[in-house]
């Protein structure tokens, strides 16, 4: 299937398995809130979200009122939880697209007063990022209880910053402990949504709350690049581009920009039209490498803006045309993550815009 310069193809087959895979897995059949935050994760918050709403999802969770609002429009009916800050001025939409609100803090329940919106009470529970003061119980209630006649309170949550890793449990079990004892605190009010666990949570962490937001895992990559990943789960998405030129390089020559490749002996090389501008990491030059007819093409010179360069010396009848796999479920998002020193949640959200999305 070729489908021009640069794109990505996405397997919904593949995002179902991840998605009844986990939901199979947690504790206590845990519903689960869908993240869909910076596009999908790059796949494509639309399109992501109506196939989960199709498989039954009806929460969501999103970065900001502009993905909420779309979300909205494209006829997500479900809730839609805005993980982060909101502007004032934004207010009126909160309302009129029924979307839920994070209350970051105290200050911002204040600045946001006048709007009696849905909203769910953010508590730090040591993360340091957001939310009111999960050190303070007994604040943390007494703040809610204030703002009861305010807002539409439809929630709690919390964030685990270390559930990812097993030599932070214990760091990870006090953030839980004390989220329940704000929960159990305003257990009175019957608050509907009490969540706390996000994707590695949910598989490392007893129950808790009642309900588990689940991104990095649902597009089949690892929260930390250690995580081991249930079995079935694999990444849904593949970056496919093709080979733009094929030529001849000779022993001294040199390749790309700054020169910083010299061929040491007679090489073939293909030019291929993705480049840092797409999203492919620039840290990849001289590094990484590309897969053409399933073997291994290592990149030489730097990646450019629109373009890169690879050795296929050792690739037989490596034409103009041919289709090239820059990332898939074998040479994963976190493959390429290890070899540029960041996570995967980085290289697929780094995807550009200009790369369009195929849904398979
Ligand atoms: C991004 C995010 C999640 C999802 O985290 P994953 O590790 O991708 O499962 C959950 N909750 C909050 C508040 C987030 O910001």
């Amino acid at each position: 299937m070729n489908k021009g310069r640069s794109w990505v193809e996405i397997n919904f087959e593949q995002i179902k398995k991840n998605y009844l895979i986990y939901k199979q897995l947690l504790p206590e059949s845990l519903p689960i809130m869908a993240v869909v935050k910076a596009d999908a994760y790059g796949h494509g918050d639309v399109r992501v979200a109506s196939f989960l709403q199709s498989l039954g999802v009806i929460d969501f969770a999103v970065s900001n009122v502009d993905e909420a609002i779309r979300l909205r429009q494209a006829g997500i009916e479900g809730q839609i939880l805005i993980l982060g800050y909101t502007p004032l001025t934004y207010m009126e939409y909160l309302l009129d697209y029924d979307i839920t609100q994070a209350i970051l803090s105290s200050e911002y329940a204040e600045l946001i007063k006048e709007y009696p919106v849905k909203a769910q009470f953010a508590i730090d529970t040591g993360m340091n990022r957001i939310g009111l003061d999960g050190d303070d119980i007994a604040g943390c209630e007494r703040t809610i209880r204030a703002y009861l006649k305010t807002f539409q309170l439809t929630g709690i949550f919390s964030h685990l910053c270390a559930a990812d890793n097993p030599l932070e449990k214990d760091f990870t079990e006090k953030q839980i402990a004390k989220f329940e004892a704000v929960s159990d605190s305003i257990k009175d009010l019957h608050l509907p949504y009490i969540h706390i666990l996000n994707s590695a949570g949910g598989l490392s962490c007893q129950a808790s709350g009642n309900m588990v937001r689940l991104g990095i895992i649902m597009y089949g990559l690892k929260p930390d690049l250690d995580f081991v990943l249930p079995n079935g789960i694999k990444q849904a998405l593949t970056w496919k581009s093709v080979v733009s030129m094929v030529k001849k390089i000779h022993v001294g020559e040199t390749i790309g920009y700054g020169r910083s490749y010299t061929a040491n002996r007679e090489m073939t090389v293909a030019t291929i039209p993705t480049g840092y501008a797409d999203g492919f990491s620039r840290t990849l030059s001289n590094h990484g490498y590309v897969l053409i007819g399933n073997q291994k093409a290592q990149i030489v010179g730097r990646v450019c803006m629109d373009q890169m360069m690879v050795d296929v010396s050792a690739v037989p009848n490596v034409k103009m045309g041919d289709e090239v796999i820059l990332m898939d479920s074998h040479y994963t998002a976190d493959d390429m993550a290890r070899t540029i020193g960041t996570i995967g949640y980085e290289v697929i959200c780094g995807i550009s815009k200009r790369v369009p999305r195929f849904y398979i």
